[in-house]
């Protein structure tokens, strides 16, 4: 098994390329080779590779101060969570690092809530094929199949419905019940939607059985799906929302948001050496900033039509069927082949993910230009012509 020779920790395989410099749409390995980028470090570059915004917020905080630590305001994290409360309708923003950071403390601050106003509810009720991060508690609320036993004891709490499935979560809803955690659309399952009218439905539901509504926005927020907060689009509002990937344009940030109703922790209850950092809100500004001016607005619907364009002949010419919304697509195959197709377009210059055996998952930048999404066409559309037959 164990058959690795270098010291980095082989965690999944990958390619024997490593990767140097970044501008926009490409990166170059370090023997030069150009490589169109339709992945960005998993959806999180929103605004591209190094984009100047960020490199001039993030050398502006430097050329002050790295690092300031949690015992102190910064007026940074004070700043961005003015912004994101005054977008989101969220009244108080806890920042973290990375995705599942924020997912930890939504559902512990979910369980300190059914403490004190549920008389020790603590269930929360996840969905099927979802994914919601890496730590102990997220493996076992993730329903990635295989995820939720592989560490045994899991941790317990996580019941499990069928996405998509308004009767079956009725259902699961019992006296132990919170709340419910879902993502407004599967990323990690291949861009998985949901029936129309499925966050509303669960939105009602949750008021009803006078649970909360949890939403993990880490891969759908900041623009993925085109609004800032895709869940907030018909007018709803979670109780509270996690942010990651996307809010530091490239920089380790994530957030968890919440209602006043719910923010019921007292001090001590959580936190983190990082929280708030300085120079990941600057970077959190210079991002949030960007995708709020109308000139980039304009930019990023016009960028999302067209893809959606030619990821529609795309999917004709190659029978395969399309799913996702503004710079969040999957390709699903009529053959299982994601995979050797992933492999020969990065041999050919091409980085994208294969999200399944059958689908192929595109999240480039939300700024990718009309030339990029015409080259990544053209470099991919032979491939599934090939391996249709
Ligand atoms: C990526 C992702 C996470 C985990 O984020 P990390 O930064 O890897 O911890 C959680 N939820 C969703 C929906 C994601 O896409």
């Amino acid at each position: 098994m164990n058959t690795q020779t270098h010291p980095l920790m082989e965690l999944s395989k990958r390619p024997p390329v490593v990767m140097a410099r970044g501008a926009g749409s490409y990166l170059w390995d370090n023997y030069g080779t150009r490589y169109l980028d339709f992945i960005q470090g998993w959806a999180v570059n929103c605004l591209g590779h190094s984009p100047p915004a960020i490199t001039e917020a993030i050398t502006d905080q430097l050329s002050r101060v790295l690092n300031i630590g949690p015992a102190y305001r910064n007026a940074n994290a004070l700043v961005l969570a003015e912004r994101l409360a005054q977008a989101s309708g969220f009244e108080q923003v806890f920042f973290a690092s990375s995705g599942v950071e924020a997912n930890e403390a939504a559902i512990k601050l979910a369980r300190k809530w059914g403490q004190k106003h549920k008389q020790g509810a603590y269930e929360i009720i996840t969905a099927r094929d979802s994914f919601h991060g890496r730590t102990l508690a997220m493996t076992s609320a993730t329903g990635k199949p295989g995820f939720e036993d592989a560490f045994p004891p899991k941790v317990s709490g996580f019941p499990k419905v069928t996405y998509g499935d308004i009767a079956a979560l009725q259902n699961a809803v019992g006296p132990n019940t919170v709340g419910v955690l879902l993502e407004p659309v599967q990323g990690e399952a291949g861009v998985v939607m949901p029936p129309p009218g499925y966050l509303r439905q669960v939105r009602e539901l949750c008021d009803e059985a006078g649970i909360l509504m949890l939403v993990d926005e880490v891969q759908t927020g900041m623009g993925r799906l085109g609004p800032l907060f895709a869940h907030l689009e018909d007018g709803l509002r979670a109780d509270i929302m996690t942010l990651g990937k996307g809010l530091g344009g490239g920089v380790p940030l994530s957030a968890m948001l919440a209602r006043n109703r719910v923010a019921c922790f007292d001090h001590g209850d959580h936190g983190s050496t990082f929280t708030g950092h300085v120079l990941g809100c600057a970077a959190g500004i210079a991002v949030f900033d960007m995708l709020t001016q109308p000139s980039h607005l304009a930019q990023q619907a016009e960028s999302a039509r067209h893809l959606q364009r030619v990821l529609t002949g795309l999917a004709e010419a190659a029978g395969a069927t399309l799913r996702g919304r503004g710079h969040l697509w999957a390709l699903v195959l009529p053959q299982p082949h994601a995979e050797g197709i992933r492999d020969r377009a990065l041999a050919q210059g091409l980085l994208i993910n294969a999200a399944r055996p059958h689908v192929l998952r595109l999240m480039p930048a939300l700024n990718v230009a009309a030339q990029d999404i015409d080259d990544m066409a053209e470099l991919l559309l032979p491939l599934l012509s090939d391996s249709a037959n």
